[in-house]
């Protein structure tokens, strides 16, 4: 490891800016699915979403270079790139969801879907799952429950537990029964949030629950939620940064699976593969409303070059079928992991849906201890064998794995045989 260049870092960028693994990996290229270190040292990523369609994909670098040579400005300006894109990126929602306003990354489209919220309802009110993450802007800090912050929750966020069938402690529960406990909750935080004064502006929901672990939520629960927090007169965030773009395999984007229509779907990450892109899409009426009191002007967001970066995402998302490949591939994962949890009991069933999948770590074979410590060794076994991946949920202990949506089926032995090789090695 090249210790100069950590100190260098830490003389800089601090300390506590977070680093990967024991030992930082140092990366000098991307391509595809591959990253390659300082040594030459090739690893298969299989955990970055942001490079959605492969690091380093030449028509994205292409689109990016044609129109940064030829024009980019902020977008007081016409341009057709920048129409192009929002028309072509709109089409990929229902009717009704027919405005987007850009943003240079997803804790900005939130903040904007909460101001829009505010804006409507006249209420503050906020209802948040308890381990989630959906930005850092001092808005967001105060409704963070899924990552370290100083400030306390907001007076007026109020948090709900979100239900996982595949947990031990609901194995002898009914799913009906599940359900109806969970949206119980639901709806004693929206009674609260009422009688404190707040009133309810907004739920948040991540559509995969990918901060909360990935959990196995019953049948109806996200339109459960929906309908609660729309007759207690509040509106639906459905935040996609994680789960949209294809991710999932099954649909475009996370909410469809649950079948709902959201009022905002917030984005980010994925939609420039690596160039800040995000944004937030909404109804012309909430626009309207938004637009009618607030001056919303952004310099970076949705620029000429941002707009050809992302449209020729989409493009690529299209002509390489990578929807399709997220579902397949997905589905040729999960009976594997499902072998290999099957032999070892303290690992969990599969979960997660297309190309974004894991399974929980326990220290025990009847599953009622999270260990989070042999999840890092895992993570760091694999690390080790030339792969790279992560963890997550509320008590790390849920393996995280959600390649480049470039992934292929020839690069799933090596994936798949690697963790299966560094679980048999630290589990023994
Ligand atoms: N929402 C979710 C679900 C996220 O995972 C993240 C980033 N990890 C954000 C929002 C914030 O996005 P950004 O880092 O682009 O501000």
């Amino acid at each position: 490891m090249n210790n100069t260049l950590l100190n260098r870092r830490f003389a800089t960028i601090g300390r506590h800016s977070p680093l990967f693994y024991e030992e930082p990996l140092h990366l000098v290229s991307g391509e595809g699915v591959w990253l390659t270190d300082v040594e030459g040292r090739k690893y298969l990523d299989a955990y970055n979403n942001v490079p959605h369609v492969g690091h380093a994909h030449p028509r994205v670098v292409e689109a990016m270079r044609a129109q940064a040579g030829t024009l980019n400005v902020h977008t007081r300006y016409l341009n057709d790139r920048v129409v192009d894109y929002a028309e072509d990126l709109l089409s990929r929602f229902e009717p009704g969801l027919d405005r987007v306003l850009f943003s240079n990354s997803g804790s900005e489209a939130n903040d904007l879907a909460f101001r829009m919220a505010h804006q409507h309802t006249g209420a503050r009110g906020i209802l948040v799952t308890d381990h989630s993450y959906h930005g850092h802007t001092s808005f967001l800090t105060e409704i963070t429950t899924g990552l370290k912050t100083h400030e306390p929750l907001g007076d007026h966020v109020r948090t709900f537990h979100v239900p996982d069938l595949d947990e031990a402690a609901n194995r002898d529960r009914s799913e009906q029964e599940i359900l109806t406990a969970a949206l119980a909750e639901v709806e004693a935080c929206l009674a609260d949030l009422v009688r404190s004064g707040h009133g309810v502006s907004a739920v948040i929901v991540e559509t995969i629950f990918s901060t909360e672990g990935l959990p196995r939520v019953p049948e109806g629960y996200v339109t459960g939620i929906a309908q609660l927090v729309r007759q207690a007169g509040g509106l639906v965030i459905a935040d996609e940064v994680q789960a949209g773009l294809g991710r999932i395999g099954s649909h475009f984007w996370g909410y469809q699976k649950h079948g709902i229509v959201p009022d905002f779907v917030t984005m980010g990450k994925p939609l420039g593969n690596g160039h800040p892109l995000a944004g937030v899409v909404t109804t012309a009426e909430l626009l309207e409303e938004f637009g009618a009191r607030n001056e919303y002007f952004n310099t970076f967001a949705g620029t000429p070059v941002s707009s050809a970066v992302g449209h020729e995402v989409l493009k690529i998302v299209d002509d390489e079928a990578l929807v399709e490949s997220s579902e397949r591939l997905g589905a040729l994962i999960r009976p594997r992991m499902a072998e290999l949890v099957e032999a070892r009991p303290q690992l969990g069933v599969p979960r997660g849906s297309g190309l974004f999948f894991g399974f929980s770590v326990f220290s025990d074979a009847d599953q009622l201890h999270p260990d989070a410590q042999t999840t890092r060794q895992l993570v760091e076994a694999i690390k080790a064998r030339g792969v790279l991946l992560s963890k997550i949920g509320p008590t790390g202990s849920v393996l995280k794995i959600r390649p480049p949506l470039a992934l292929r089926e020839e690069h799933l032995p090596l994936l798949l045989g690697t963790i299966e090789e560094a679980v048999d090695e630290v589990l023994g």
